[in-house]
């Protein structure tokens, strides 16, 4: 399996619940590495990109509007598998329904305001990297703790 980056946004819920710790601790615990981090606020225009296949739902702009509620902490993360194990990590869409554990589990009673957004596939993290990191934004580092994350073969 493949060394993958893929894009986290804790959202504007997390950071008014002060959250923001609680969760990148979850990303750090697991063993992901840290490549990119940063506060942004968004506008509608990055986020009418970002959820344009939500365009036709009738909660589309209530949507975006909670994205622009306040900033959000955008951030690369990367590790072998990276994209299914942050969203297995985030647990489903609906709080309500995730199962404890997980991070909408945990720390969501919502749909909307499920603390984290996940990149779904390859395709769509390498795009959303692309709509909120400049190619500087991004660190390539050696960790010196890989050889006691990983075995010998699997990265
Ligand atoms: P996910 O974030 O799990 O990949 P989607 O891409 O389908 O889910 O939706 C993007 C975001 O839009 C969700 O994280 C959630 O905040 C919001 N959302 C999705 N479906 C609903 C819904 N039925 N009601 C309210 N908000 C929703």
């Amino acid at each position: 399996m493949a060394t993958e980056k893929t894009l986290v946004l804790l959202k504007p819920c997390t950071l008014q619940r002060g959250l923001i710790g609680e969760i990148t601790s979850i990303f750090e615990r697991k063993g992901l590495h840290l490549c990119g981090l940063k506060m942004m606020q968004l506008d509608d225009r990055i986020l009418s990109e970002h959820y344009a296949h939500l365009a036709e739902k009738p909660f589309f702009q209530r949507v975006k509007d909670s994205m622009m509620a306040a900033p959000v902490v955008a951030m690369c993360w990367e590790g072998v598998g990276a994209i299914e194990v942050v969203r297995a990590l985030a647990g489903p869409t609906n709080g309500r329904n995730a199962a404890p554990g997980t991070i909408r589990g945990s720390y969501s009673m919502s749909f909307q305001e499920n603390i984290v957004h996940a990149s779904d596939g390859p395709e769509t993290a390498a795009a959303e990297l692309r709509r909120f990191f400049k190619p500087e934004e991004i660190f390539e580092w050696t960790s010196c703790s890989d050889s006691f994350t990983y075995a010998c073969d699997e990265k």
